[in-house]
């Protein structure tokens, strides 16, 4: 049996786990995002070494990060800033590691075994504390200059928006993710988005935004199926709301792919196993 690594890292936790199946995380344990990388990687490795051997381990984390050196770069947690997350695991367990975001992750987990599965082009989005997105086109994450960052998309004001509210993304204030996270909703509306009841006019103003996000990534990327997760989307409600407000934004002009909610449990857990399988292959 071949045994793979997950990693899931994220700004406050890094969640592992080992298994042969990225429907099944086994053993999944979590530690904080500590301020010191080498002993939060200590603890990562040693998870993976008593476990072993890994035919390869993946890693889908939080970014943005550098493809050539492996690293996260602009993170506010400034002693992750630069350190070297993929070749500090490649060297200390000498297998393949794949690695990519966390988003591109849970693309990849959800068109290999999740809502798109079979499908060669796939947009995940997470609305949750932040907005992210991963492209997967062709069967191939998509990489560039750096890679996909949905969150900072730019769209115009949604009906019913509060003419005062500026928005909270820290870099641009009003881009998707400053007018459309969890964190927007409840600075804009007094309260946290999972109070906010079903018929609050609010919930209109957000799939306004997802709307707007997914009609234009549709120009863009054409994929067959937007998938969208994170803590916002467990308001199932807003599924209609969004398919229906970008028919009305599209005008009909292209079929507008599927607008659905993730297939896999844990999508950038699933995602970094795929990507180790990818890896070792
Ligand atoms: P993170 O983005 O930090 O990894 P989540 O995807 O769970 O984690 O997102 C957390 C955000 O989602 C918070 O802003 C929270 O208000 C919001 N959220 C979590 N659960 C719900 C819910 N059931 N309904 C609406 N919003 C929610
Ligand atoms: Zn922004």
């Amino acid at each position: 049996m071949s045994l793979y690594g997950a990693l899931e890292a994220g700004g406050t936790k890094f969640v592992v786990s080992v298994g042969d199946d990225p429907l099944q995380p086994r053993d999944v344990r979590r530690f904080s995002t500590s301020n010191n990388p080498v002993e939060t990687m200590a603890e990562v490795v040693a998870y993976f070494q008593e476990r072993g051997p890994l035919k390869g381990v993946g890693v889908a984390t939080f970014g943005p990060i550098d493809f050539a050196t492996g690293a996260i770069t602009n993170t506010p947690k400034l002693a992750w800033q630069n350190f070297p997350l993929r070749d500090a695991l490649r060297r200390a367990l000498n297998v393949p590691v794949g690695f990519d975001t966390d988003v591109n992750g849970a693309a990849l987990g959800e068109a290999r075994c999740g809502a798109g599965k079979g499908m060669e082009n796939l947009v995940y989005i997470t609305v949750g504390t932040g907005i992210g997105g991963g492209a997967l086109v062709s069967g191939q994450l998509v990489h560039g200059l750096m890679h996909p960052e949905m969150g900072h998309l730019l769209v115009r004001r949604a009906a019913g928006e509060r003419a005062d509210f500026a928005g909270v993304c820290p870099f641009h204030g009003d881009c998707l993710e400053g007018l459309a996270s969890g964190p927007a909703m409840n600075e804009r509306w007094g309260v946290p988005a999972h109070e906010l009841p079903p018929e609050h006019d609010g919930w209109k103003v957000e799939a306004d935004y997802l709307a707007q996000a997914c009609v234009n990534l549709a120009c863009v990327v054409s994929p067959q199926v937007i998938v969208l997760g994170g803590g916002v989307m467990s308001q199932r409600h807003l599924f209609p709301s969004v398919r229906t407000r970008a028919e009305e934004l599209c005008k009909g002009y292209l079929p507008l792919p599927a607008i659905v909610p993730p297939g896999l449990e844990y999508p950038g857990l699933s995602g970094a196993f795929v990507l180790a399988m990818e890896a070792a292959a």
